[in-house]
């Protein structure tokens, strides 16, 4: 059979006697930075891997990650899969998870990462280690500066001025690292407490997406399969010795195995890290602290405007989501784990009701979301697969919420204007989104807090670094290793506490730092 040497692998059956040196949980962001910093060193080369997908591999087509393919991603059970979210009380919350190959990285946009001060606090090693860290991951991604000129288009342009005219500090070349920005630390009333980041987008020009975390990975190397759910970590005392896996295409159970020794299980399956764990009777009754410190971030959709007339040429079809974040750190507001919370808000702009006939076809509409870290975290639960999530319990994150909003709103105002009067009262109807600040402000957060409850897909935590995984600081080969165990390890981003930023990179970080402490023979601390 004809065969392209450089091809992925294409599901062979493995022999049922192969033992495998190590055996990663997932392909997601994790998945990515792990295997990269592993296939960086030729000393790895021989190592035998196996990584198990549960979902299926969308590489085959593109349409799903393109840019403009939002919708459809969010619509297809196979691609996106809704947690079992709710709150203490038992109302909903719509969060859910990648499950594809290449993980969540296969559908992000937003590029950023905590500071480094954050992920020695929460991780160990020092600062420096962090920025080298993030200098060696940036470098893989290959994506342009976005202080290039010409990156940001006109109506990103405008709209980081509008910021700029309400008192954020315009993005500086200052927190790059590389070519992805990285939050700054600043207390609230530095200038910089009010701050504009820009990152790289993963797609080209035509909004098609030509990089994601499984463009840092040479497959060829690995034996890779998809539709396979690992349903079982087996263990005899407190070394894994293999993971039995559902073949999803054939309805089958296999059982893969770890090499006698030294091989290691690598656990990449983000938000179902955790599970797997609690899962695991000898760890999960020795160690209460496994899914537990969870949380997501409150995401809140804002005010719809229209495009003023005299912009509108300039809005195109990649403004849909700009690449660009303000931030602002609330004082007085925590994230949950004692720091100071950053409010994110995020920009979309484009075509509104070109559906609903040709009439309208050139009104374009702008409008953004605002996110913060909830003030309390959330815990797994094992009945019925929950995930509570302590969105609102706190009062803080009311006063979060309408701080946020009403020291915004005339900003958002700035970059549109408001929709007819008509459509604004049909808005407010269903949603109560506010278009003045004070009492619209207050309906608005407490309707939400009530009914909405929306997460931003950024589950992190379970699996946190010295509550359930070893930082590994005295020794550096037990980094991310689960208390109990000998041979099970975390790469992925329920190994820390919610950031206060958009994810993926922290994920991809988690993952990087876990394969270089391990496998990296020549590595700084
Ligand atoms: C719709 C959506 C949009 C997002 N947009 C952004 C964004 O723009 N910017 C940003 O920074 N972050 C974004 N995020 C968050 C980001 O995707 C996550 O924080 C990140 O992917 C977490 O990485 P991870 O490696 O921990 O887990 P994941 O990337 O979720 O990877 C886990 C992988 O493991 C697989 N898996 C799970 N269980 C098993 C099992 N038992 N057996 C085999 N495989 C398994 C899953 O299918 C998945 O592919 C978004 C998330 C979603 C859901």
């Amino acid at each position: 059979m004809f065969r392209n040497e450089n091809a992925v692998n294409i599901q062979d059956p493995i022999p049922d006697d192969t033992e495998f040196d190590i055996i990663v949980v997932g392909s997601g962001n994790g998945a990515c930075g792990f295997l990269s910093e592993i296939q960086k060193y030729k000393h790895n080369d021989n190592l035998k891997i196996l990584v198990l997908e549960e979902g299926h591999n969308y590489f085959y087509t593109s349409d799903v990650t393109h840019q403009n393919g939002w919708s459809k991603t969010y619509a297809s059970g196979d691609i996106f899969k809704l947690h079992n979210a709710v709150t203490p009380d038992g109302r909903s919350i719509l969060a859910g998870r990648a499950r594809t190959m290449g993980g969540g990285g296969s559908i992000n946009y937003t590029m950023i990462h905590e500071s480094s001060e954050w992920l020695t606090k929460q991780v160990g090693h020092d600062i420096g280690y962090w920025n080298t860290c993030k200098v060696e991951l940036n470098g893989l991604f290959e994506r342009p500066n976005p202080f290039e000129v010409g990156y940001q288009t006109p109506f990103a342009k405008y709209i980081i001025e509008n910021n700029v005219n309400a008192g954020y500090a315009p993005p500086t070349e200052k927190h790059m690292t590389k070519n992805i920005p990285s939050l700054t630390e600043s207390p609230f009333g530095d200038k910089n407490s009010k701050q504009v980041y820009i990152f790289p987008t993963q797609f080209n020009q035509f909004g098609q997406r030509t990089h994601s975390g499984v463009s840092l990975v040479e497959w060829n190397k690995v034996d890779l399969r998809w539709n396979r759910r690992v349903t079982e970590l087996q263990m005899e005392k407190s070394t894994c010795t293999g993971v039995k896996v559902l073949n999803i295409d054939t309805g089958k159970e296999i059982t893969y195995q770890v090499k006698k020794g030294t091989g290691k299980v690598i656990l990449c399956g983000g938000s179902q890290s955790p599970r797997l764990l609690m899962n695991t009777e000898v760890l999960a009754k020795s160690n209460d602290k496994i899914g537990k410190r969870v949380n997501d971030h409150i995401c809140m959709p804002l005010g719809i405007y229209l495009v003023d007339k005299k912009k509108i040429s300039v809005v195109g079809p990649t403004d849909n989501y700009q690449s660009l974040f303000s931030t602002e750190i609330i004082p007085g507001s925590t994230n949950g784990v004692g720091d100071a919370n950053v409010v994110n808000i995020d920009y979309f702009s484009g075509e509104g009701w070109k559906s609903i006939g040709d009439k309208i076809a050139d009104i374009k509409i702008t409008t953004s979301l605002v996110k913060f870290n909830a003030t309390r975290e959330g815990y797994y639960e094992m009945k019925d697969n929950k995930i509570i999530l302590q969105f609102f319990d706190d009062e803080q994150d009311t006063i979060t919420a309408e701080k946020a909003i009403n020291d915004n709103i005339d900003l958002l105002e700035s970059n549109g204007v408001k929709p007819p009067f008509l459509v604004r009262f049909l808005i407010q109807l269903v949603t109560k989104i506010p278009y003045k600040k004070g009492r619209q402000v207050k309906e608005f957060v407490k309707h939400f807090a009530d009914k909405t409850l929306l997460s931003e897909q950024h589950l992190a935590g379970g699996c946190i670094f010295g509550d359930v995984i070893d930082k590994g600081l005295n020794d550096s080969a037990s980094t991310g290793k689960v208390f109990g165990s000998d041979n099970i390890h975390v790469a992925d981003l329920s190994a820390v506490p919610l950031p206060r930023v958009s994810t993926q990179m922290t994920a991809y970080l988690m993952g990087h730092h876990v394969a270089k402490q391990l496998y990296n023979t020549k590595k700084k601390n």
